[in-house]
C-alpha cells in the first residue's frame, strides 16, 4: 500500500467515536512523502478540521516560524498528528481514540521512513516512545529508537497559551538545528549517530532501553 492509498482508505473512517462527534473530515497529514524529518502533533483543531491539513491555525503559524529558524520548510518535512479527527471542543484525545488511530500513524512513519521524528507535546511523545515520560524531561534531546531517532519538542500551542514557554521552545529548535547540522557534518568529524543533548536524555535512554 502507498501513503496515498492509506490516506484514501481513511477518508470516511468510522473506526472510533470521533467520526460521529462533529468532525468535518479526516486530517491525514501533509508534506513531502520522502521526507527525512517528520513532525507529529496531537490532533486536528478547528482550522485543521475545516481545511483538512495539520497545523494551519495559530499553532501552525508558530510552527512555520520555528521550522524556518531550524532551516526547514513545510515542503521539506512531513507533518501528521497522532489522531486524525478533531476531538469535540479540542479536548484531549481519549485512550481508545489513540489506540484506534496509532496504527495509522505508525504506518505513515513506516511508509515515509524518516530518519528523525520530532514529536510535538506530551501526547505525541508518549505515543511514539510508548512510555509515560513527561515532555519536560526529554524535550530538546535525541532519543534513538530501532528505526529512527525521536526528538521531542514542546507543543507550539502550549507556548501560545503560556508565553514563558516560548523561549524554551525556540531554544529547543536551536538544539534541533544543531543536531541536524551535526548529522550533516563531514565524516571526518566523529559524532555519535544520536548524541543525546542532555544528561536527562542519557538517563532516559538507559531507563527506556536498559543499556
Ligand atoms: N495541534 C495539533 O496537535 N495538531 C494540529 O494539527 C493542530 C494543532
Amino acid at each position: 500500500m502507498t501513503l496515498q492509498e492509506l490516506n484514501t482508505s481513511l477518508h470516511n473512517c468510522q473506526r472510533c467515536k470521533l467520526a460521529k462527534m462533529g468532525r468535518s473530515q479526516v486530517v491525514f497529514g501533509t508534506g513531502n512523502p520522502n521526507a527525512s524529518i517528520m513532525f507529529v502533533g496531537e490532533a486536528p483543531g478547528f482550522n485543521e478540521d475545516q481545511q483538512g491539513e495539520p497545523f494551519v491555525g495559530a499553532a501552525g503559524k508558530l510552527l512555520d516560524k520555528l521550522l524556518e529558524s531550524a532551516g526547514l520548510s513545510r515542503s521539506q518535512v512531513y507533518i501528521a498528528n497522532v489522531i486524525k479527527c478533531r476531538p469535540p471542543n479540542n479536548r484531549d484525545p481519549e485512550q481508545d481514540e489513540v489506540d484506534t488511530c496509532k496504527p495509522f500513524l505508525l504506518q505513515q512513519i513506516e511508509m515515509i521512513n524518516p530518519k528523525l521524528v520530532c514529536t510535538l507535546g506530551n501526547w505525541a511523545t508518549q505515543t511514539i516512545l510508548e512510555k509515560k515520560v513527561p515532555i519536560t524531561k526529554v524535550k530538546g534531546s535525541a532519543i534513538r529508537l530501532e528505526r529512527f531517532v525521536v526528538f521531542p519538542l514542546l507543543h507550539p500551542a502550549a507556548a501560545l497559551h503560556q508565553g514563558n514557554l516560548l523561549d524554551t521552545l525556540k531554544d529547543d529548535f536551536k538544539k534541533l538545528k544543531a543536531y541536524l547540522d551535526r548529522m550533516d557534518a563531514p565524516a571526518t568529524q566523529t559524532m555519535p549517530a544520536a548524541a543525546p543533548t542532555s544528561s536527562a536524555a542519557t538517563q532516559l535512554q538507559m531507563d527506556l532501553f536498559g543499556s
